[in-house]
């Protein structure tokens, strides 16, 4: 099975793009759902956050996504604990879904790939990108912030070209329609490598 990573920056329109790759019938994973889905589920998970962040990690039952944010924000070295705890489950999550998928591929959504050099897991790459203008609108917009915030976020995420460089594929998201042909133009090219 062909595994295809999709990635990009905050706001760049992953989560679209994958939409429109499932109305083609690929089906889509979305590690950063999952994970958090994970977070919420797992009693394994949910021991060892509580032992890393204090019984704060949850609220009512419910994991306190804020708190988290707010900790890891600026402390690397925090992040990389949580992830050590989170990112083993995802992956044999993952595995189980996908021994369970018939498709000629099977994307998997994920914000952080190169940064973590993660590239080694898929058999492609595309990237999507648009300009950070629009990125910025469109988080503002969706998750009610402020432009700072998501300027913080963009300044902490790995530039497009150190992106682009290392991509397969790259869909330039400022226009929907287009980027909309440019995901045809690469789902025909994908069929076409599995076919082989
Ligand atoms: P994140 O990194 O925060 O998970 P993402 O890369 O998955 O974001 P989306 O959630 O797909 O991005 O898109 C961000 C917002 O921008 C959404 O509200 C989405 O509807 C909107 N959006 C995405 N692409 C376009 C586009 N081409 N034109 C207008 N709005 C768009």
């Amino acid at each position: 099975m062909i595994i295809v990573g999709l990635t990009g920056g905050i706001g760049s329109g992953k989560t679209t793009i994958s939409k429109h790759l499932e109305s083609f019938g690929i089906p889509v994973y979305i590690a950063d759902k999952e994970a958090k889905a994970l977070m919420n589920r797992s009693k394994v998970i949910k021991r060892k956050l509580i032992k890393l962040f204090g019984k704060s990690a949850y609220k009512d039952e419910a994991l306190n996504r804020p708190y988290l944010a707010s900790k890891i924000f600026d402390d690397k070295a925090l992040l990389e604990k949580m992830n050590a705890i989170v990112h083993p489950k995802v992956a044999s999550h993952f595995k189980r879904w996908l021994k369970k998928q018939k498709a000629p591929y099977v994307i998997k959504e994920a914000a952080v790939i190169f940064e973590n050099h993660l590239e080694n897991q898929y058999n492609y790459i595309i990237t999507v990108v648009a300009d950070e203008n629009l990125r910025i609108e469109r988080v503002m917009k969706r998750d009610d912030t402020s432009k700072e915030k998501v300027e913080s976020i963009i300044s902490n995420q790995l530039s497009d070209e150190e992106k682009i460089k290392k991509s397969n594929f790259v869909i330039v998201n400022n226009d929907l329609d287009i980027a909309k042909r440019q995901v045809e133009k690469i789902h025909h090219q994908l069929l076409k490598i599995s076919d082989q």
